[in-house]
């Protein structure tokens, strides 16, 4: 597995307006460091302690996107250097994350969580659910988040219309709630769409950013990672 290569071979064959975000969980520091190596700054992580101990290890210039279910008792191990938070997916995560980003002094960028995919997924917002939330109390006084956009994971299925249809939807949603609630805030305009298998539709579809794991830094190995209990 040649990560310099494969980075520069996506690099090269994606658009300019769209963002590769090189999803590096279980993957050790040496092959983050090859990727940076040939200029990769966004990385992407779903466990709180992995990051945070990456975070620990390596260069500061690099940006940290959060893409994983976020437990609330995990946010503090993020928080202070998080630039993106791609699964909000309650109002009580993102009220929790405002808590501590307050305490952090700081504003921190977030994505809702959608339910896109068919299958029966464990996490992920309605269009509905997401109204809700924008039009609570709760929200007006949350001033340490800002919402930039919107994240999906497609179904894994070999079925390319499948995958089009769910990447067509979240591009919908988005457009949506920019014209219903975000008209005049530039900041929201990120859909973060597409993994190895299916990025080339997500582009398609209007993907902002791309999620890349595998295709990067080859097949994961989850036999060599303590299984969260
Ligand atoms: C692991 C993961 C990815 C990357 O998946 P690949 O198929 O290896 O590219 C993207 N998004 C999320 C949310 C992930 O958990």
């Amino acid at each position: 597995m040649n990560i310099k290569e494969n980075i520069k071979q996506i690099k090269d064959s994606i658009p300019e307006n769209v963002t590769l975000i090189a999803v590096s969980k279980t993957k050790p520091n040496e092959d983050l460091m090859e990727a940076y190596s040939v200029g990769q700054r966004i990385f992407g992580e779903n466990k709180a302690q992995e990051m945070r101990q990456k975070h620990e290890d390596l260069p500061k210039d690099i940006i940290w996107h959060f893409i994983g279910h976020l437990q609330e008792n995990k946010i503090k191990y993020i928080i202070s250097y998080v630039s993106l938070i791609h699964s909000v997916d309650s109002l009580k995560l993102l009220k929790e994350i405002n808590k501590h980003a307050l305490k952090n002094n700081r504003v921190v960028d977030c994505l809702f969580e959608m339910d896109i995919s068919k299958e029966e997924s464990k996490f992920g917002l309605s269009q509905q659910e997401v109204m809700d939330i924008l039009e609570s109390e709760d929200y007006k006084e949350l001033n340490n988040v800002r919402i930039c956009g919107v994240m999906g994971i497609g179904s894994i299925t070999e079925d390319r219309q499948q995958t089009c249809k769910e990447f067509k939807e979240l591009k919908e949603i988005f457009t949506f709630l920019k014209e219903k609630y975000f008209e005049d805030k530039d900041y929201f305009k990120e859909i973060s769409m597409g993994m190895t298998h299916d990025y080339d539709i997500a582009i398609e579809e209007g993907a902002t950013l791309i999620r890349i794991g595998s295709k990067i830094f080859g097949q994961r190995d989850y036999s060599k990672t303590v299984k969260a209990i």
